[in-house]
């Protein structure tokens, strides 16, 4: 390959979950494991003995447990999860500092720099991966994100795909259209009826037509058929992925009811962007300023993740009475979400007898930020809007 080509590698943990319980019980491996909830629950990884049966993700546990009666279901252990993530790219970290994490077990990295031929350093990280952490990764090598991640994700599992450069267009071309970043089985529907099945004829379309199928994001998706896509790899080095908020009050505050309130209010929309992105989240750090500019903060990771302000409310404010250490009054409060996971399987996991609610609350979140998107915060106020709605409390010493 030519140095002044890009060389990206996509790489895509296989069936990740129960590929580490499979690799940390070796008395697991060869049988068919399910990571998800055992009563109402939902399978969120299958391993690919599991899968052999017709077991997929997801899907109730009661529907795989007829198809395959032997199948170890597990409950997820989300730190071991995140344990071999970090140990899967640091072997990419190994070769070069450009390594962008996605998820739990999906990133690029990029060799462009690297001296090494990147198929070679691929297979070496592959390998490596596979020997020491007993897991099979797919990869994907191309010119782009955008060939690279299709190619890793075509061939699973154990998949290594390389399409050199100069044939991405070919690569592309004979796919169905659904392998195009941003479409989802809607807009795929869509593309469809429009006679538009392959990546090939979405190509071929001028953009104005794709508009009055996709709308604004007809550009875009004209580029990527064409095989060009130039976004970058993002290090995913020192501030990893999160979201955040913070408030700065006018007057120092010693009303916990009040600050308790800001933060409900900051997680309603943290909460609101973490369902936007189709994603959730599984570690919250409350952080205080107080009066001198001295900080305090707390982090606590939960048993598994979620993409639901109403399950941290409480723990909130534990939280900030944890984070809240000196007698002091408070100038700053803040509330990050970090620990990203893709996709809404996860947060049905471990699933007990709340999920049939959990599933409830998470139509009404998505309702609620429908009415939120259309009408505004106000449309709809929880009991701490009502606090924040009387203003920020004037000074009051601490008792
Ligand atoms: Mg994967």
């Amino acid at each position: 390959m030519n140095p002044w080509f890009h060389s990206l590698v996509h790489l895509d943990a296989d069936a990740f979950f129960a590929a580490v319980e499979q690799a940390a019980d070796s008395r697991l491996r060869g049988k068919p494991v399910a990571v998800g909830g055992e009563k109402r629950g939902i399978v969120a990884s299958a391993s690919y003995e599991a899968r052999r049966f017709g077991i997929e993700t997801p899907m109730p546990t009661v529907r795989a447990r007829k198809l395959c009666p032997q199948l170890i279901v597990l409950p997820g252990d989300f730190d071991k999860y995140e344990r071999f993530s970090r140990w899967m790219f640091s072997y990419a970290y190994d070769f070069t500092p450009d390594v962008e994490i996605c998820s739990i077990d999906e990133g690029y990295f990029d060799l462009t720099a690297v001296r090494r031929p990147p198929l070679e350093v691929a297979a070496t990280i592959r390998d490596a991966i596979r020997q020491s952490l007993k897991i099979s990764v797919s990869e994907g090598i191309g010119t782009s994100k955008l060939v690279s991640q299709i190619a890793s994700k075509l061939r699973k599992p154990a998949a290594f795909e390389f399409v050199s450069p100069g044939s991405e267009v070919s690569f592309l071309h004979p796919l169905p259209n659904r392998w195009l970043p941003g479409v989802g089985p809607k807009t795929a529907e869509r593309l469809d009826a429009a006679g538009l099945a392959l990546i090939r004829q979405v190509a071929a379309t001028p953009v104005d037509w794709l508009g009055l199928l996709v709308g604004g994001a007809a550009p875009q998706l004209h580029r990527f058929a064409n095989g060009i896509d130039d976004r970058p790899v993002v290090p995913a080095s020192q501030p990893a992925k999160s979201y955040s908020q913070q408030e700065t009050f006018a007057q120092d505050q010693t009303d916990e009811a009040y600050l308790d309130a800001v933060l409900q209010r900051m997680a309603d929309n943290l909460f609101a962007k973490v369902r936007a992105d189709a994603k959730s989240i599984r570690t919250l750090t409350v952080k205080v300023r107080y009066n001198d500019f001295a900080e305090d903060q707390v982090s606590e990771s939960l048993v598994e993740p979620t993409d639901l302000e109403t399950d941290v409310y409480t723990r909130l404010n534990r939280m900030l009475r944890r984070a809240w250490r000196r007698r002091v009054s408070i100038r700053l409060v803040s509330l990050k979400l970090s620990n990203l996971y893709d996709g809404l399987a996860h947060p049905e996991l471990p699933l007990d007898r709340a999920t049939v609610q959990r599933g409830a609350r998470r139509r009404l979140a998505g309702i609620v930020d429908a009415l939120r998107h259309q009408y505004g915060h106000d449309i709809l106020m929880r009991g701490h809007d009502f606090v924040l709605r009387r203003g920020e409390p004037a000074f009051s010493p601490l008792q």
